[in-house]
């Protein structure tokens, strides 16, 4: 057996595999997932999701994997069933992907240590307005999260916490080569699958709407560095930033977007993710297009981020949660909120697993 297993070592370590694949293989078996059997109150999906072909080569190789869920709980698993058969009746033209961005699409632990966000990531370059910043976040980050102020005005306060945020970045300084810096030194990387998923929806010409209260302009600059390249059928809402002739911030574009307003209303800030990276060709799906897709299938990791799809008429929406950290403070929670929750910063693979399962005409 021992020796079955470094033979393994050994064709691994020999044989060329491209990069993607070996990080796939290295992470998927060294995860630090948390023992889900102590958590009492975790409800284990009986759903049995089939085996299925999926891409681990970005270059576009296929390679089979068996794709196995121990980190997801499912409360109803015969309503998900239900909202599972109607949206594949439909097809993939009825359907649109809504997904929140950070610890979202991104992993909430990157190498031991925690992950940032598109705004924690952002060092302009001068101390003292890092430190400006960082007063704000500790000032306000405790009243987002407050039991006791009623939404309307916590609703007011984050966007003057986001408004004078903006206000810094404006007077500290930041030009397009902090971006590109920041995000070159940023602890940030996508969830595992992520690249998958995104291919994997714009084969089957399916939008996905990146709905985010951070930085569209940081988004972008980690889609660049970490996956070079982009996606057509990608857009992102987020705050954008506009920069003189001199590449310095100068303004932001638009309606803030915060943490309690962001929401499909917010449509119209929505660029395509590869408006800056030099390809010509448009996204096909403007606003109209994307409001007739009325099966939804919705990612976020804040019970909050339900509200992205606030403003869409749908008519099913699968909610998948991503559950980080404090699995057995909130797990009920989000149990009753999201149709599917995934625990402890787990991979993107089943989200993969359904919406190939949601795009697929096989019996
Ligand atoms: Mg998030």
């Amino acid at each position: 057996m021992l020796m079955w297993k470094m033979w393994g070592v050994l064709v691994v370590l020999l044989v060329p595999i491209p990069a993607e694949s070996i990080a796939i293989i290295i992470d998927t078996k060294t995860k630090p997932y948390m023992n889900t059997s102590s958590t009492q109150s975790l409800s284990l999906s009986p759903i049995r999701f089939s085996r299925f072909r999926c891409r681990t080569d970005r270059r576009g190789s296929i390679a089979e994997s068996t794709m196995t869920h121990p980190d997801v709980s499912i409360a109803d698993p015969h309503s998900l069933d239900l909202k599972r058969s109607s949206i594949r009746s439909a097809g993939p033209s009825k359907l649109q992907v809504i997904a929140d961005f950070d610890a979202t699409l991104t992993r909430y632990w990157v190498n031991g240590r925690r992950g940032q966000s598109s705004y924690a990531l952002l060092h302009q370059g001068n101390p003292e307005f890092d430190i400006k910043r960082q007063r704000l976040f500790e000032y306000y980050h405790p009243l987002e999260f407050s039991t006791t102020i009623p939404i309307e005005e916590k609703t007011i306060l984050m966007k003057e916490w986001w408004e004078k945020t903006h206000s810094l970045l404006i007077e500290g300084g930041v030009t397009y080569d902090i971006i590109r810096n920041s995000v070159a030194n940023a602890v940030v990387d996508f969830r595992e699958g992520v690249v998958e998923l995104l291919e994997l929806l714009e084969e089957k010409d399916v939008p996905v709407l990146i709905f985010s209260a951070g930085l569209a302009d940081i988004i972008e600059e980690v889609f660049r560095q970490k996956l070079h390249r982009s996606f057509k059928n990608v857009k992102i809402v987020s705050n954008r930033m506009v920069f003189d002739n001199n590449g310095q911030l100068v303004a932001f574009k638009g309606k803030t977007i915060h943490v309690l307003n962001k929401n499909e209303h917010a449509l119209d800030m929505a660029a395509p993710v590869h408006d800056h990276l030099g390809d010509v060709n448009g996204t096909n799906y403007d606003s109209a297009s994307v409001k007739k897709r009325t099966n939804v299938v919705l990612l976020g990791d804040h019970i909050g981020d339900l509200g992205m799809s606030d403003g869409l008429n749908y008519e099913n929406r699968i909610a998948v949660g991503f559950l980080n950290d404090n699995v057995e403070g909130s797990l009920k929670n989000y149990n009753e909120s999201f149709d599917m929750v995934y625990l402890n910063d787990a991979p993107m693979w089943g989200v993969v697993e359904l919406i190939s399962h949601l795009c697929s005409s096989d019996e």
